[in-house]
């Protein structure tokens, strides 16, 4: 049993660095790729045992400790990031000759977040920090990210809001952790500065009990993806929730299933190793169904924001779904990433080439839109990507079917499901 923690303990661990950061692995349920890690702080005491925050944190936070340890967690994980930047990362990737030409290296390997309290934001000592860290160029702003929970952030929104804006304006991703323990309403969201709603764990454990639990991470799901942001599920403990999580277009997730928290020597090694977090093939392609949907409607937003004069049009080329490479769009990552496992299936290798037209499609209305160019080309080349989009989504169609057929080995199933 773990002794009790004192004040004095507590001072002398941080002084002499014992309060050190794991990292638990992320996964992008897309193409099922190891994408960074969640630092969360342990206290390992020299006698080999580790104490979790919930442990310890309440008295750093009630002694006023909280705000000099957050920057030297910082710190922490500035030294991982950059420690990192060597590690290969085992990648879904296609085989080289497949692959469109991309420069993968121009991005970083992995991205690492970190949670920070309210008050570590109200004294701008932490964006402070970033910024200079940016500028001096030793991370990049994709390399970083910043959890804090939902009801930290409701019960603090002046306090909190100006450092948000600030962070994320620097291109920094801020994830609103434990979403649907706050109650915050899509109005009061969708003005915040978020990137990320991470669905609490208690909401993702839940899910399997009954039907209407498993509504409730559904409608966070589209929640997420109607506010343009990013869905991450946490407490992902079975291979079944995983797949549900991937058949209803979450795109990220983290927990034991995938990986627990580790030190930064074990997760190197996992980021090294192979990982076969391939998931039901099935809900991927729903995905790439939904995820064209949501392509279009982009580019619709985009066309009425700037109809109405709301300059959106430029700002929404930064949403994944119109990266300027067409493997890194949602739709590519699985496609060019681990949706290769399909190639057996004849369908698979008619979606390349569509997928490519409607991405530079897709670009194409954005430069036009940007153009001011009259409403009758514009519609002409929305009419354009409805038809590529209808083709897609027949297509896609027939691939489940053609999964369906087969068993789970590829062969065809013979007679009776
Ligand atoms: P959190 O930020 O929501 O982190 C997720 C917690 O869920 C972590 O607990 C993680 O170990 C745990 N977890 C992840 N996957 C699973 C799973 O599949 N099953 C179960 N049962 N648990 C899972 P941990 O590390 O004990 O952290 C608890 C909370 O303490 C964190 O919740 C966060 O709010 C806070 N915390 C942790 N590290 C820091 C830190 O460096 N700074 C601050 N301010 N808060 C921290
Ligand atoms: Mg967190
Ligand atoms: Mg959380």
């Amino acid at each position: 049993m773990n002794k009790p923690v004192t004040l004095e303990a507590l001072e002398r661990a941080m002084r002499n660095d014992e309060l050190v950061l794991f990292y638990q692995p992320k996964v992008c349920l897309l193409s099922g790729d190891v994408i960074g890690a969640e630092a969360l702080v342990r206290w390992a005491h020299g006698d080999a045992s580790v104490l979790s925050p919930d442990e310890f944190l309440p008295m750093v936070e009630s002694n006023g400790l909280l705000h000099d340890l957050t920057l030297q967690l910082l710190d922490q994980l500035v030294e991982a990031i950059v420690g990192l930047r060597n590690c290969t990362v085992v990648k879904h990737e296609a085989p080289i000759d497949t692959l469109p030409p991309v420069s993968f290296n121009s991005y970083p390997n992995l991205s690492l977040s970190i949670n920070v309290a309210p008050n570590d934001l109200a004294s701008r000592s932490i964006s402070n920090h970033i910024a200079a860290l940016l500028q001096a160029g030793t991370i990049q702003a994709a390399e970083l990210q910043i959890e804090i929970t939902e009801s930290a952030v409701m019960s603090n929104v002046d306090l909190v809001y100006d450092d948000l804006v600030r962070i994320k304006d620097m291109g920094v991703k801020i994830l609103m952790d434990d979403f649907g323990t706050g109650y915050s309403s899509l109005d009061r969201l969708s003005q915040l500065p978020f990137d990320a709603l991470k669905l609490d764990q208690g909401m993702v454990k839940r899910m399997g009990t009954s039907l209407q639990n498993l509504d409730v991470v559904r409608s966070a799901i589209s929640m997420a993806r109607e506010l343009g942001m990013t869905s991450v599920a946490e407490g992902i403990e079975s291979e079944s929730v995983y797949n549900f999580l991937i058949a209803h277009g979450c795109e990220e997730g983290q927990g034991y299933f995938l990986g627990r928290p580790m030190s930064l020597a074990d997760f190197k090694g996992f980021v090294g190793s192979e990982h076969d977090f391939e998931g039901s093939q099935i809900g991927r392609v729903h995905q790439a169904c939904l995820n064209l949907l949501r392509f279009r409607k982009t580019l619709v937003d985009a066309a009425f924001c700037s109809r109405v004069g709301a300059g959106v049009a430029l700002q929404s080329v930064a949403d994944p779904g119109l990266q300027a490479e067409v493997a890194r769009t949602r739709l590519g990552l699985w496609y060019f990433g681990i949706g290769q496992r399909l190639a057996s299936h004849a369908v698979f290798h008619d979606i390349e080439i569509p997928l490519r037209q409607v991405h530079a499609s897709g670009l194409k209305f954005l430069e036009q839109l940007e153009r001011h160019q009259s409403v009758a080309v514009l519609d002409q080349q929305l009419a354009e990507i409805d038809q590529q989009i209808d083709r897609l989504i027949s297509l896609l169609h027939s691939l489940e079917r053609s999964i369906l057929a087969c068993k789970p080995n590829g062969q065809p199933i013979n007679g009776r499901l």
